[in-house]
């Protein structure tokens, strides 16, 4: 048996057309399901929904023995003991720092001002400015990351932005792009090695679906 681990959402849409390619359709729609386990048309391949953020460690643990996680995920999970055959291109964004509209980050950045940055990213966050150099009091959040700014939590952000339009509407701009970030397929290594002959040509077909 084979076991994928997806997260619902964005990700698990954009990589079902990349298994029907490879000729794989789940039994059930998640979003109407309430089940974690599906099966698929193929007997020997299941899915589990698990949090995106978990991904990599079922994958790590060979609890799934691949999973689909984002940059972003992997990034602060450190990606130990998995291995990164394929970027899938899928669910494309960006990590970015973001200020107020009317906040003068450069201005900021200048003068060694500390800053105070909401993120679920603290990993990522903290690597980057190291990297720059500046000091910043990290403060972890689970989400609606764009809120912390505008009632006096933190000076900046970081967060994914994909069309712009959540950091627009809280009146919010980038002013740091981190990295960019797509979805890749993680696999378990003992995993490639004892089941080889099924993960070998699914992982082949997955590449051949998203290279088109
Ligand atoms: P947007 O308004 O299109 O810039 O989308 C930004 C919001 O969607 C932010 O709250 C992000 O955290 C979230 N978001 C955008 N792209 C992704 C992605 N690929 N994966 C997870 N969250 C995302």
């Amino acid at each position: 048996m084979i076991t994928l681990a997806l997260a619902k959402g964005r990700i698990f849409e954009e990589t079902l057309p990349l298994l029907a390619a490879a000729g794989i359709v789940p039994a059930e729609d998640p979003e109407t399901s309430r089940k974690l386990i599906l099966g698929t048309n193929r007997a020997g391949l299941r899915l589990i929904l698990v949090r995106a953020a978990d991904v990599p460690t079922y994958v790590q643990y060979g609890a799934a023995d691949l999973g689909v996680a984002g940059r972003d995920l992997l990034a602060e999970h450190g990606g130990q003991g998995l291995y990164q055959p394929l970027d899938l291109g899928i669910a494309k964004c960006r990590m970015v720092v973001a200020v107020p509209e009317d906040f003068d980050y450069a201005a900021a950045v200048k003068r060694g001002a500390r800053l105070r940055v909401a993120t679920k990213y603290i990993g990522t966050a903290r690597e980057h400015f190291a990297a720059k150099g500046m000091h910043v009091d990290l403060i972890k959040l689970y989400g609606s990351m764009e809120l912390a700014p505008l009632v006096g939590l933190a000076d900046a952000i970081v967060d994914l932005v994909d069309t712009g339009g959540t950091l627009k509407a809280n009146r919010l701009k980038a002013v740091e792009d981190i990295m960019p970030v797509s979805s890749r397929l993680v696999v378990n290594p003992a995993s490639l090695k004892l089941k080889r002959e099924a993960l070998a040509p699914l992982i082949e077909a997955l590449r051949k679906a998203s290279h088109g």
